[in-house]
């Protein structure tokens, strides 16, 4: 499947999660096998052998990234919203267009020195994965790459992420 094919798969929603956002709806991708499959092996293939681990971020990169560590038959670590992780946790805060939010991460989700592959579905301002990042170099492993499905780059998110690469499916170029 080309790219372009994959694109027909994901769906604009207008006014959502609140006015002026366009959400870029990830549901249909993942409702149709092929889109799917395509989407993982994708990336799955990018990083097979230069990675030991798959970082998802919570909630969207925890189903691709579930995906592309099974692919790739590496462990799953988790960056999770605060209070979800029972364990021993670090946390990093990030600021947001009004205010900021925080993510969590288990202590021991892997070992020291860890190749990791931060995932996500979407990268906008870069906030969320830039926080991912400051977590992974707290454990000391170190940040192969962060792999998105979609990028809005007029946001320049990318600009944002510590990462030697910074790799994005499917971009956009404006809203
Ligand atoms: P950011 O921290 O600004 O890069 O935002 C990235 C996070 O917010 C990702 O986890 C996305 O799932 C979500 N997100 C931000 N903007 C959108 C959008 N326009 N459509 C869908 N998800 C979004």
């Amino acid at each position: 499947m080309t790219l372009d094919e994959l694109k027909t798969y994901i769906r604009d929603i207008r006014d959502f999660p609140k006015r002026g956002i366009v959400f870029k709806d990830i549901t249909p991708l993942l409702a149709a096998g092929p889109a799917l499959q395509e989407v993982v092996d994708r990336i799955a293939d990018r990083y097979r052998g230069r990675v030991d681990m798959v970082l998802g971020i919570e909630s969207r990169g925890f189903i691709i990234g579930a995906a592309v560590a099974y692919r790739l038959g590496l462990g799953l670590a988790l960056v999770r919203k605060p209070g979800k992780l029972p364990s021993e946790r670090y946390a990093a805060r990030y600021e947001l267009e009004y205010g900021s939010d925080t993510l969590e991460i288990h202590r021991d989700a892997f070992g020291d020195h860890s190749r990791v592959l931060i995932v996500d579905d979407l990268l906008a301002t870069g906030g969320t994965a830039s926080a991912a990042i400051e977590l992974v170099r707290r454990l000391d492993g170190e940040v192969v790459a962060c792999a998105f499905i979609i990028e809005l780059a007029f946001l320049k998110g990318r600009a944002r992420l510590a990462a030697p690469d910074v790799f994005a499916l499917l971009s956009y170029a404006s809203e």
